[in-house]
């Protein structure tokens, strides 16, 4: 494995890396949604302009104080824990207690409703924003985005704005430098205090821990784990319809009407003496347009047949990188179409190949293989759901569900197997499909969408049926539990829906705290098209609202100290006051950055954060800088579902088979918890100075 590493990190393939990087900005741009024509603008950006993918590249700042505290940690002699027992930890992402508890009262979540009578059933609190890398490592640290550093998916980084030969937006997922997965989190995680103790634990897709810990237990890696091409998941669709623009998130290849069909699977990009280059493996299709079938056959692969309507199991492909260099990837296929009329074929991301992964992506490096021997292949993506594809209009619903079944049984296999084999530790399972679900299918249930609802709907009750087969996993651990193990089950944050999106950008124009360079009306993403010089405020990512600071921002204007102070107030209130056309208020509340965050990082938060109002979330252009023609829009796709307003409205739920006194608990809670449990006294743990208490 470490050759075709080292494969993919040749020093001369430096631009093939910091270009990836760049794409993945573009690709999570496009896992956001936005238009077509936007994205190719973007691609086209950045082509232009090598040095500013470079930039990209820059490694999201480091928690530093938490990495010397770890290493401090790791230097002292190790105490043994006394704990026997276990605790299993289920998180549900974005369960919400708005569907969960009528659910519970009606009967239909028995499992969940006999946990929080024998033990407890609380709201619990969310972070700031209520995102899901935010959250989770809010949780994993007991610290607050303040002291972590991590506050969204996106960072700017202020010295850069107004330059158009650099990036001032980051991401902050993942993070490749020098072709290298380097850690995105550096304060130590309940995993590390537990290996401290000698506690062992098994963590299964906890998000944002790629590449993965080096930790007494396992880990496979969760969210921020890439696709081959290092982006977060690009599929591949064929069809013989005409093709017209580029897809979001998608690569879109035009075939003949032929029945004999020479295709290709397309891989990374390769360092040659030309520049990078697009690797390809040859692919050739038989079609039946009598029987609806098509055989494939990849080069040096078996073939194998698939009817219209039916997916493929994992298919592997390797891809050469030059002499010796191989790339291992595997993939799934459905055939969409296959008869007179047209033929399409949808392939989903090329995972990494858990047996042979070019990055690391489980601790031990062996236990991604162990897990695929045992089991057989799976989805290694970060983030394994077909949802832009649907948002395309490429998958309809069904297969989308049905992918979206075997990941959860690909999770509860897994956890069936390490619930099996660890008799004292911890072990923590994630299902991310709650969360996909809600965001593609909340406007099925929510009649007051008027895209997608109608009483009957064959959706409507998609998500309770997510919500049922969590119930069921609940159950079957319960079955489990020995008398000291102690059994968590969380949410990062609840759900609303998402029906008017507001442009941030926008409504700063429009009050005068923002300016266009002449002759413009619309302001493009990436903040391309603002007049630094009289711009006073601007907007990124999903609700963070910058002052352009002298001495901060490149081309400041507004004096730090009492200036900026008053300005904050005024801006605060103003948002406050933001109306839609009935009269609805957009934002729920407005925060400080002094209000809600504290600690070593704490001088990176947005100056404000506005907490939106339900059936509210700042557009996806909002989210990338840019600024269309009006401030308040229908949201018309399918991702109608959405966490990111004010946090105050979208509680994660928390339930244990152990008494919680305290009311009100919060994630920081939780690993404060956890190391009580595992032997940790409370003034070791009061040293380590968390924002949170233990809970019981
Ligand atoms: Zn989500």
């Amino acid at each position: 494995m470490s050759a075709m590493f080292h494969a993919y990190i040749d020093p001369g393939s430096g631009y093939v890396i910091a270009g990836g990087i760049a794409y993945i900005l573009a690709m999570l741009a496009a896992f956001f949604g936005l238009v077509l024509w936007r994205l190719k603008q973007i691609f086209g950006f950045f082509k232009k302009r090598p040095k500013m993918s470079l930039v990209l590249g820059i490694v999201v700042p480091m928690a530093v104080g938490g990495f010397f505290g770890y290493r401090f940690i790791q230097e002292k002699t190790m105490l043994q824990s006394d704990f026997d027992g276990r605790i299993i930890i289920l998180a549900f992402d974005g369960m919400s207690p708005r569907i969960l508890e009528p659910m519970m009262a009606a009967g239909k979540l028995p499992h969940f409703a006999q946990l929080a009578g024998e033990g407890s059933y609380h709201h619990m609190a969310t972070t700031n924003p209520a995102q899901t890398p935010v959250a989770f490592t809010s949780f994993a640290t007991g610290v607050n985005p303040g002291e972590h550093g991590l506050y969204d998916f996106i960072h700017r980084d202020p010295k850069l704005l107004g330059d158009p030969e650099k990036a001032a937006l980051e991401l902050s997922c993942s993070n490749f430098d020098g072709g290298k997965a380097l850690p995105v989190i550096t304060a130590p995680r309940f995993w590390n205090y537990a290996t401290e103790r000698g506690v062992e634990s098994v963590i299964l897709n906890f998000p944002v821990t790629f590449p993965p810990d080096k930790i007494k237990g396992r880990m496979l890696s969760g969210m921020g784990v890439t696709d081959i091409l290092g982006t977060e998941g690009t599929f591949t669709y064929y069809t013989s319809e005409a093709v017209s623009g580029a897809d979001v998130g998608g690569k879109v290849v035009q075939v003949s009407v032929a029945l004999e069909i020479d295709e290709f699977l397309y891989g990374p990009r390769r360092q040659s003496s030309a520049g990078p280059v697009e690797t390809k493996v040859p692919m050739h299709l038989t079609v039946d347009v009598k029987k609806h079938t098509a055989s494939v056959q990849i080069k040096g692969g078996e073939s194998f047949t698939l009817k219209q309507g039916e997916w493929s199991d994992w298919q592997g492909v390797t891809f050469s990188l030059g002499l010796f260099k191989k790339m291992k990837g595997i993939a799934r296929f459905y055939l969409v179409q296959a008869d007179d009329t047209a033929f399409k074929l949808y392939v989903t991301p090329i995972n990494y190949d858990p047996r042979e992964p070019s990055f690391p992506i489980s601790y031990p490096e062996g236990y991604a293989k162990e897990l695929a021997d045992k089991f057989g292949l799976f989805f290694t993506q970060g983030i394994p759901y077909d949802t832009w594809s649907v948002n395309e209009k490429r998958l309809t619903e069904e297969p989308f569900l049905q992918s979206t079944q075997s990941v959860i049984s690909q999770n509860r296999q897994m956890l069936d197997f390490e619930l099996e084999r660890v008799k004292t530790g911890i072990i923590f399972s994630y299902y991310g499909a709650t969360d996909l679900a809600q965001h593609m299918f909340w406007g099925y249930a929510d009649p007051k969408n008027r895209y997608l609802y109608s009483k009957g709907n064959p959706y409507e009750l998609t998500i309770e049926s997510i919500y049922q087969q969590a119930d069921k996993i609940v159950g079957e651990v319960k079955e489990k539990l020995g008398q000291k193990d102690i059994l968590i089950v969380m949410s990062d944050h609840g759900f609303a829906a998402f029906r008017r999106a507001a442009n941030v950008n926008t409504w700063l124009r429009e009050h005068g705290y923002q300016m266009l360079s002449k002759g413009k009306t619309e302001g493009g993403d990436l903040l391309a098209d603002i007049d630094w010089e009289n711009t006073c405020a601007y907007a990124i990512g999903f609700g963070a609202v910058y002052l352009n600071q002298r001495g901060r921002e490149a081309h400041g204007i507004v004096a730090p100290g009492a200036d900026t102070v008053a300005l904050k107030k005024e801006l605060a209130a103003k948002l406050k006051a933001w109306k839609d056309d009935d009269g609805t208020p957009v934002i729920h509340n407005v925060y400080t950055r002094e209000e809600i965050f504290w600690g070593e990082h704490a001088d990176e938060a947005p100056d404000l954060f506005i907490g939106f109002n339900d059936g509210y979330r700042a557009s996806w252009q909002t989210a990338l800088g840019a600024a269309p023609a009006v401030a308040v829009e229908d949201n018309a796709k399918k991702w109608s579902g959405d966490h990111l307003i004010d946090p105050n409205l979208v509680p994660g739920i928390l339930l244990s088979n152990q008494k919680i006194e305290n009311e009100h608990p919060t994630l920081y809670d939780l690993t404060p918890t956890i190391l009580r449990a595992i032997g940790y006294k409370d003034k070791e743990i009061e040293a380590l100075k968390m924002d949170g208490k233990p809970l019981f």
